[in-house]
């Protein structure tokens, strides 16, 4: 490995003394439900306005201590990332474009008036984290390590104002293969009632409270007899933005490619950017645009929109089957998973999982 510019180094390292044995870890990792099972340690750095990011350090995964007056238990200042580390044939591991996510955090942060935790913290977690709890990787086909970088406002403090007490942790789950029985469209609801953000909003942050905003319209997803759901733009109410968690795209008969624009007000995925870059080097073209609802309908009617899929870093690519609405449900092309999805999807995970080369350099050596 090379030098690299991270304080990986600089974590100290205190370690479990109650690790689980090989053979308890080998059987959660055969076996893991989506973000329940957690490695033995979690890395943690801690603000304060005085002193700035210090105490770095690796600890024994566990319940933290807080005060019933922190902050972000109140006003809900808080933001995430989700990134995953892969597993490659030869046993090194890799992890995906995380100068995006830090990029991200930061960017985050500066939304929620936190403090923005620097791109060589982030990664120096990260390396610091995997490197304690490496055999936590697993290694079967479509499984990872999630990673789940966050930061809240500890400070015990009930006025409303930018904590002066925050602490970042970075936990990691191990993770199955998304879906079980191989990948399969999924039905959207898009919700016309709600809106998950909206123009100078924080769409565009990765903040918890975004979370709790796109809960109801899941559960009313649900209840119509759908999977996940669709926000549109909150200014007209015409327009495709992104589904709770992942982005989205349409792919046309005619070869064209369209994902709604990265107006502020929703997540820049990174899974998105690198769908773009690949389609755009198989020469296609993909327009970052406004995707209008009746347009979608009409061209879903009429056999002009070929395939629609979401996408990011949990699910990778899912195509969608299925869209509906107050006053519409259509099946998309024949309901089935396109060829685009299927080639992209592939392509995506083929980069992540070492099977292909690299040539953009997305891939991060841990
Ligand atoms: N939109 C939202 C609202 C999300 O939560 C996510 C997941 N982070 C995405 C899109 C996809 O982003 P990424 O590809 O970076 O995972």
């Amino acid at each position: 490995t090379t030098a690299r510019e991270t304080t990986a180094d600089a974590f100290e390292r205190r370690l479990s003394t109650t690790p689980r044995s090989a053979q308890e870890r080998d059987a959660l990792i055969a076996q893991p439900a989506f973000g329940t099972v957690f490695t033995d340690h979690m890395a943690r750095v801690s603000w304060s306005a005085d002193g700035g990011w210090g105490d770095r350090r690796v600890e024994p995964y566990g319940p933290l201590l807080l005060d019933p007056a922190a902050a972000v238990l109140h006003y809900g200042q808080e933001i995430f990332e989700g990134l995953k580390a892969y597993k490659h044939a030869d046993g090194s591991v890799w992890t995906f474009r995380p100068w995006a996510n830090a990029a991200r955090f930061a960017q985050s942060a500066r939304r929620l008036a936190l403090p923005e935790l620097p791109a060589e913290d982030f990664l120096g977690s990260i390396e610091a984290l995997v490197a304690v709890d490496l055999d936590w990787v697993p290694g079967a086909d479509e499984t990872s390590l999630y990673l789940r970088p966050f930061m809240f406002a500890s400070e015990a403090f009930l006025g409303v104002r930018p904590a002066r007490g925050v602490d970042y942790l970075l936990i990691a789950s191990p993770v199955g293969p998304y879906f079980a029985g191989g990948v399969k469209p999924v039905s959207i609801w898009v919700s016309q009632d709600y809106n998950r953000s909206g123009p100078g909003g924080t769409g565009a942050a990765k903040c918890g409270g975004n979370y709790a905003a796109s809960l109801l319209p899941q559960q009313e997803a649900y209840a119509r007899g759908c999977e996940q759901v669709c926000f549109l733009d909150a200014a007209t109410g015409t327009q495709l933005e992104e589904l709770g968690g992942m982005n989205v795209f349409v792919v046309h008969a005619d070869g064209h490619v369209e994902t709604p624009a990265l107006t502020g007000s929703i997540l820049e995925g990174v899974t998105r950017s690198s769908i773009i870059t690949l389609l755009r080097e198989e020469g296609r073209d993909v327009v970052e645009g406004t995707v209008r609802l009746d347009d979608l309908r009409a061209g879903l009617s009429a056999g002009s929109v070929a395939e629609v899929f979401a996408c990011g870093t949990a699910a990778v690519v899912t195509p969608i089957g299925r869209l509906a609405g107050t006053e519409f449900d259509l099946t998309v092309a024949d309901g089935a998973t396109g060829p685009v999805t299927a080639a992209v999807r592939s392509r995506l995970t083929d980069i992540q999982y070492g099977r292909a080369d690299d040539p953009h350099g997305w891939m991060y050596h841990l």
